[in-house]
């Protein structure tokens, strides 16, 4: 059965798009740890992240960095942490997280947002591409 991510890369469930290639797509988390906090994951659907083949790894991690930059442009923060943990979706995934103190690395820490709020977040990061 299809990931709740696969399910988003094909449209099937909105989410706040940042960016997206041929075999990467980068979305707001919507339940962040703080303003910012983005998910890149790569289309093919594989549940942990160490199982990724090199290749695939590689480019999720040059992804990754490309959207990290703009997210630090973006959003005023000490520095863009990234965390993987994948405990809630069986697709892999890298967490990046604008962070100004510890607690915003904590994923007991969250933030509420409403739409609007993350649609102009999403557009900001997306200007600094
Ligand atoms: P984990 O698998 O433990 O790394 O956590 C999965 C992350 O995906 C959590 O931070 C969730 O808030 C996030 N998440 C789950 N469903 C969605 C969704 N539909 N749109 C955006 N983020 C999501």
């Amino acid at each position: 059965m299809a990931t709740i991510f696969t399910k988003i890369i094909s449209g099937e469930i909105p989410s706040y798009k940042i960016a997206e290639t041929e075999d990467f797509y980068a979305f707001l988390d919507i339940n962040p740890n703080a303003e910012g906090h983005t998910l890149c994951i790569p289309k093919k659907e594989v549940n942990k992240i160490f199982d990724l083949d090199e290749a695939t790894y590689i480019g999720l991690m040059k992804f990754s960095h490309r959207i990290a930059i703009a997210l630090e442009k973006a959003i005023p923060c000490k520095r863009i942490g990234m965390t993987v943990i994948g405990l809630e979706v069986p697709h892999a995934h890298v967490h990046l997280i604008p962070l100004q103190t510890m607690e915003d690395a904590l994923f007991s820490n969250k933030q509420k947002l409403e739409p609007e709020e993350f649609e102009a977040i999403a557009n900001k990061i997306t200007s600094f591409l």
